[in-house]
């Protein structure tokens, strides 16, 4: 089963690699990557299950943290505190470009759907969450925002929950260029604002298969620089991404940030989840609130980036 799992790996990396050769050759318009989609969606999920296993392998940079070193660890202790209004500072600006979890001194947890190529999923996990009256963090790809769920994605944005960015399409950061990740982060603002008919920037990115770092686990150079360009100073992690709802329940803890997709067993394992999180007395909130990221800037033209810019 392992052998099987590491050749679909390996299968699921030389079609990313084809795709982002892809993407390098443009260099000034994007490339519609289709290959990589399906594989990159089953790629994510192997990195998820990895990461249930105690470790993030794109995050050796930050693997010094206790807590993500070892699944069998106890509990981190606690580390910085939310600012507060008297220090006027963010809680993120104390924390590495990659951030995995909130503060572990609140008792507050953010749940994240990504990818969104299925909406009925998508619909039946926000109308769950809206009926008890908690948030979710949506990460959808840029090119899964289509005009025809612009309604969905109207309600979701005026709603308590949070839109954030998982780029254009599902392309490793790591074989990307500064230019072509750039591309990435304003075109998927585009997208959104353009089914939204209205600008809502967002201020949450999470890369695709959460990869951000170089093999030595150093943020890539051209990921820090074109995300600082676009206004996002982080990108967000996770450190619980179990679909079996009683797994889950075991890995969370105080600031978690959970990791789902918009699949029907997922949306079965939230509907069992986000009860037993409110009954065990967890406050839901965005990613945003949860990392103090910032707040939404919305605005009445749509962005669509200049030359430049
Ligand atoms: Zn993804």
């Amino acid at each position: 089963m392992k052998l099987r799992c590491r050749v679909f790996a390996f299968c699921c990396s030389l079609t990313l690699l084809f795709s982002c050769a892809l993407a390098e050759e443009d260099d000034g318009s994007l490339v519609r990557i289709t290959t990589g989609l399906p594989a990159a969606e089953a790629a994510e999920e192997e990195l998820a299950a990895e990461t249930d296993g105690g470790e993030t392998p794109d995050a050796a940079a930050e693997m010094a943290q206790p807590d993500e070193a070892d699944a069998g660890a106890p509990a981190p202790s606690v580390t910085a505190s939310p600012a507060t209004e008297e220090t006027g500072e963010r809680w993120a600006d104390s924390q590495p470009f990659g951030i995995r979890h909130g503060p572990r001194d609140q008792k507050k947890v953010a749940v994240t759907m990504d990818d969104c190529y299925d909406r009925a999923c998508i619909r039946e996990i926000f109308d769950f969450c809206q009926e008890l009256g908690v948030p979710m963090t949506f990460f959808p790809l840029g090119d899964q925002l289509k005009k025809k769920d612009a309604e969905l994605w109207k309600a979701i944005a005026a709603s308590n929950c949070e839109i954030g960015s998982h780029t254009n399409h599902h392309t490793n950061w790591q074989h990307m260029s500064y230019n072509g990740i750039c591309i990435h982060l304003y075109r998927t603002q585009e997208c959104l604002d353009e089914v939204l008919g209205y600008h809502y920037g967002m201020v949450s990115l999470r890369p695709p298969f959460g990869r951000y770092t170089n093999e030595k686990g150093t943020p890539l150079a051209t990921a820090v620089k074109a995300c600082n360009r676009y206004g996002y100073e982080h990108v967000v992690l996770w450190d619980v991404s179990q679909t079996n709802a009683e797994l889950a329940k075991a890995d969370v803890q105080n600031g978690s940030i959970l990791l789902y997709h918009a699949r029907a067993k997922d949306v079965k394992c939230l509907k069992t989840l986000i009860p037993w999180l409110i009954q065990e007395g967890y406050e839901l909130v965005t990613v945003k609130d949860l990392l103090q990221l910032g707040e939404i800037e919305i605005g009445p033209e749509p962005y669509v980036h200049k030359k430049g810019e």
